[in-house]
């Protein structure tokens, strides 16, 4: 009856909450593990000037591979990491493996790493950065740290810690902007180096809505503040092309290149003078 059927589902439900509990306290110790193991790896995304059509910088991107489970993508255990705290530690290996691979790179090319708000309520982060560029022997000026609006949002120590780490001489770009709690007003807390526009713009930009207008805007913005524009996830030779004519000239995406690994970015900047426009 229907009593029967609302308490088997009750139950299901229980289950499945269980289960995912389970598969996320798993998949944490199995996270702590792969930061020691190898399994986790650190990939590389270029950054197209398209304007010379040379590489400026590429993007840290981790990758897991996990022993069952195979590929599991940071939008996955990046959240898993950052409410368990893991992510410190994760993102100091990030930072030293990022830098320690850029020393490679002819010196025009800057690395760029992701940095979550996490990392930001721990007093240690700037210390930590220094530390990551001491071992290397990467010059500040070619690292680049991505953060996200959420670092503005929680508190006025967060800004104090993007100040310290201008001081050490690290550009600060403004990851997936437009997205979240989004506000222009962020704009004016911090003089960030660059801002990259998000993904679900760039993907409407040629359509009939607001989002080639507001790709504009943003440009103009950021030009009058001294800061430069990344458009994220171009994929099609018409995106490349919009942009261009709005202004945009740094672009990154499939249509360019995925992240690669550190072998395969190293054989590409090697080898490599110019891919922006003939890449279609
Ligand atoms: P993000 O920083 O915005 O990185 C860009 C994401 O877009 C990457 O996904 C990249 O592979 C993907 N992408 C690039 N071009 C294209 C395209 O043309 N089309 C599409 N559909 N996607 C494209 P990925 O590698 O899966 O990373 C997802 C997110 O995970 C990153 O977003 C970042 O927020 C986070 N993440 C990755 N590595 C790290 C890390 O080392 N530390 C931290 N804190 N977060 C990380
Ligand atoms: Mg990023
Ligand atoms: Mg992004
Ligand atoms: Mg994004």
């Amino acid at each position: 009856g229907a009593k029967g059927d609302g308490r088997r589902t009750y139950r299901f439900f229980e289950t499945g909450m269980d289960q995912r509990a389970k598969t996320r306290r798993s998949l944490e110790l199995e996270l702590r593990q792969a930061i020691s193991d190898g399994s986790l790896e650190t990939y590389y995304q270029p950054v197209v000037n398209i304007e010379d059509g040379k590489i400026s910088s590429c993007e840290a991107l981790l990758r897991w591979r996990h022993p069952e489970r195979g590929m599991i993508s940071p939008a996955e255990f990046i959240p898993i990491a950052e409410d368990s705290g893991l992510i410190n530690e994760l993102g100091q290996w990030v930072l030293n493996a990022a830098c320690a691979e850029a020393v490679n790179w002819p010196d025009h090319v800057r690395v760029a790493v992701n940095v979550s708000p996490v990392q930001f309520r721990s007093q240690s982060l700037a210390l930590n950065v220094a530390a990551a560029l001491a071992a290397s022997g990467l010059p500040a000026s070619r690292l680049e740290l991505e953060i996200t609006e959420a670092v503005l949002i929680r508190d006025d120590a967060a800004l104090d810690a993007l100040h310290q780490l201008r001081k050490l001489g690290v550009r600060i770009a403004l990851d997936d902007f437009g997205t979240g709690y989004s506000s222009l007003s962020y704009l004016q807390r911090f003089p960030f180096d660059k801002i990259k526009i998000d993904r679900s713009f760039i993907r409407d930009i040629a359509g009939p809505g607001a989002s080639s207008s507001i790709v504009q805007a943003v440009v103009n913005i950021a030009a009058a503040s001294d800061m430069t524009t990344t458009a994220e996830g171009v994929e099609t030779a018409q995106q490349r092309n919009l942009l261009y004519i709005l202004g945009c000239t740094e672009m990154q995406g499939y249509l360019f290149s995925p992240a690669i690994s550190a072998v395969e970015v190293r054989r590409l900047l090697l080898t490599h003078s110019g891919m922006a426009m003939s890449a279609a």
